[in-house]
């Protein structure tokens, strides 16, 4: 058996009971506790002098026991086992609370490690509960760096620390090899036998260093191995060859010239969509670069040889959206197209469905409603995807048993940095619309504080007297007395005291989507002069009419989000405006938000964002679908990314399905990985 499938109740000392505490932290196997990488470390390295220790720091001792340890019951459920020791310096008291089996662990006149916390009492040094260990016995918990790691209810640091070092003598010396020499060599990495027990047990600093380094290096390289061997995998499976490649009439029926970006991803996709293969794009493209027209245009391609396609979004409002416009771009052909969303009156549906499945639509548009069980299709050949970042696992096997093998271009707004975008999307292949439609104006963004409240109240009155209307972001929903925030109910309540001729509606998440796209509805047909909201508007229904963007606590969000919330506006002919606005005055926030105020280049803002805050914030709670990070950190280690990248690529150049016997065991692991699905979401 090899050792990665090995449960951990093959273990010394796992029961059941304990098993099923270890289950909760996501460890089944050996593998999985021998990367289950300590959170922290404490240096219990360095033995202090008893004499010189201080009421509440925390340090180590070594110290001979003075007395048989003796155990008082204070009261029912109250009993301490009690002795003292001494060094050379001075005399400790150590008690332990309700553990009376200790009573026998401790032997006079013996010298033992004890690690905790000390308190001075009546001059004396006591510590209470101490992690203890006898001089000679094998350390891992006191006179060394020790781990410090994540707990689940059922289980104590002591649990996990002695599970770790069991499974690390056992194993480290078979632990899978899969970076071989020449790749260890050019990097500067160490063994794996080093690094895992390094990682846990460190020696000193300095192999805790090389531990790390290696364990990361190895963790970003089997992700980019096996994401490289997914889309290999995903390539392979035969789609629709759709041929016909004339789209003049489209083209000629657009009120305006496609950009060359546009053009561009057109061409890649069609070139995917006649190549046998099924299409897995990714079509990045920041607000405003027109990825709809793309969408059209291929959704036009799939109609002019007999097939349909459905384009699927995020809300009903975006849905509706989508649909008035791509039934004004297409009013020059016969193309049909149906709208199907939480709110289609019952007989409607009936109607659609019954057409879906008898192939009388061309385009269908619609939530994720559109692969619910009771929709089927016909002739299915191109799913889009529109402001929604991948599929997970589970919707795709949906489609794919709904309509075959689909083409699938999933549409983002979210620009990626391109240190990221390769790893990220390593199965999808990916165009990018980086040039806007021209005559796009610049969005001028400033950066204000409280004090020119009064000036921004007169500048929102005169967007509103001239036509057009204000978004107005909040971080939060209701007043919370424990943080200066701004809160949308609030706002709009003050706003509405102060410009009482004004329409003001507010929204946010917790309402419903029905009131949702009610309140969005009126904004749109422009009954609304204000929207107040939470970042609910993020993803985007197009309101040309608005031309003023005002963010509140600015501070708050991080950069690539307000550059989303910031592309509501300008999407008119009429001069557009963000203000931030921000009371802290600290240097880091003003330098961060000024990126905004220089540059309108989604890339250039998300590399900013992700230097400063890191991948997982920068993305939200895993919304990029790749499995979770033991030890490497996607935005700090970027380097070292790039060279397990290249190797990676290096690597399955030469053997590109990990054939040969001597990438045997990163085969192996490649497999789990995949296995587990974790990829793709
Ligand atoms: P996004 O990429 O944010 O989804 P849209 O597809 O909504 O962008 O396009 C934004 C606006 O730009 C729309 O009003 C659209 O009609 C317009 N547009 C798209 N392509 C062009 C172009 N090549 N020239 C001029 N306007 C364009
Ligand atoms: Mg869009």
């Amino acid at each position: 058996m090899i050792y990665s499938d090995s449960d951990i109740r093959t273990l010394k000392g796992i029961g059941d009971k304990k098993a099923q505490a270890f289950n909760r932290l996501g460890i089944f196997t050996v593998y999985d506790l021998i990367s289950f990488y300590p959170r922290k470390y404490e240096d219990r390295s360095l033995v202090r002098n008893i004499s010189d220790l201080s009421d509440g720091e925390s340090c180590c001792i070594k110290a001979v026991v003075a007395d048989i340890p003796k155990l008082s019951r204070i009261r029912r459920g109250l009993e301490i086992v009690r002795f003292r020791a001494f060094d050379d310096t001075g005399l400790a008291e150590i008690s332990y609370f309700n553990q009376s089996w200790l009573k026998n662990s401790f032997d006079k006149g013996e010298t033992y490690y004890f690690y905790g916390k000390v308190e001075r009492k009546y001059g004396r040094a006591t510590m209470t509960n101490p992690a203890y260990e006898k001089e000679n016995a094998a350390g891992t918990k006191t006179g060394r760096i020790v781990p410090v790691y994540r707990l689940s209810s059922g289980l104590t640091q002591k649990n996990v620390t002695d599970a770790v070092q069991t499974a690390v003598d056992l194993f480290s010396d078979t632990v899978p090899e899969i970076l071989n020499p020449e790749i260890r060599d050019r990097n500067q990495l160490v063994q794996a036998r080093f690094a895992y027990r390094n990682i846990h047990f460190p020696a000193d600093i300095g192999s805790l260093e090389l531990a790390r380094k290696r364990l990361i290096f190895e963790e970003l390289f089997l992700l980019s191995c096996s994401l490289s061997l997914r889309k290999h995998g995903i390539k392979k499976e035969a789609g629709i060859i759709i041929e016909n490649d004339s789209l003049s009439a489209f083209l000629e029926a657009l009120p305006f010239h496609p950009t060359g970006a546009q053009l561009r991803s057109i061409k890649e996709c069609m070139a995917d969509m006649r190549s046998g293969k099924v299409m897995n794009r990714l079509l990045q493209g920041d607000v405003g670069s027109g990825k709809t027209l793309v969408a059209a245009a291929l959704i036009y391609h799939a109609f002019c040889s007999g097939h349909s396609s459905a384009l699927m979004v995020p809300t009903e409002v975006l849905a509706e959206q989508h649909y008035k416009n791509l039934s004004s771009l297409f009013s020059f052909s016969d193309l049909n197209i149906e709208l199907l969303t939480g709110s289609t009156p019952a007989s409607e549906k009936k109607r659609i469905k019954k057409a879906l499945i008898e192939g009388g639509v061309d385009l269908i548009i619609g939530t994720h409603a559109l692969f619910s069980d009771d929709v089927s299709y016909k002739n299915l050949a191109l799913v889009i995807t529109d402001e929604q970042h991948r599929f997970g696992v589970r919707q795709r096997s949906a489609i794919v048993e709904k309509a075959g093998n689909p083409h699938i271009l999933v549409m983002s707004a979210t620009p990626i940095p391109r240190s990221l975008a390769l790893i990220i999307y390593g199965d999808l292949d990916i165009s990018v619309l980086d040039e806007l439609p021209p005559g796009r104006k610049k969005i001028d963004t400033y950066q204000v504080d409280e004090s020119y409240r009064s000036r921004l109240l007169a500048f929102i009155r005169k967007q509103v007297d001239a036509g057009h209307q204000v978004y107005i972001v909040c971080p939060k929903v209701d007043e919370d007395p424990a943080e200066e925030l701004k809160s949308v109910r609030q706002y709009a309540g003050e706003l509405l005291a102060e410009l009482p001729e004004l329409k003001v509606e507010f929204m946010h998440g917790r309402m419903s989507a029905k009131e949702k796209d009610r309140i969005m509805s009126s904004f749109m047909r422009n009954e609304t002069n204000v929207l107040v909201s939470t970042t609910v508007i993020e993803v985007g229904v197009d309101v040309p009419n608005a031309s003023l963007m005002i963010i509140e606590n600015a501070e708050r969000f991080g950069l690539s989000q307000l550059h989303q919330l910031r592309g509501r506006v300008g999407r008119g002919t009429d001069k557009s405006y963000c203000i931030l606005v921000s009371d802290n005055s600290g240097e880091d926030v003003k330098k961060r938000l000024d990126i905004l105020c220089r540059t309108n280049d989604g890339f250039i803002i998300s590399e900013e964002d992700l230097k400063i805050r890191g991948p997982g914030d920068f993305f939200g709670e895993r919304q990029h679908g790749l499995p979770e990070m033991h030890i490497a950190d996607l935005g700090v280690n970027v380097n070292i990314l790039q060279q397990a990248r290249d190797e990676a690529n290096f690597l399955l150049e030469k053997d590109p399905e990990l054939k040969k016997e001597e990438n045997r065991a990163l085969r192996e692991q490649v497999g789990f990985l995949l296995e587990k699905n974790l990829i793709l979401n």
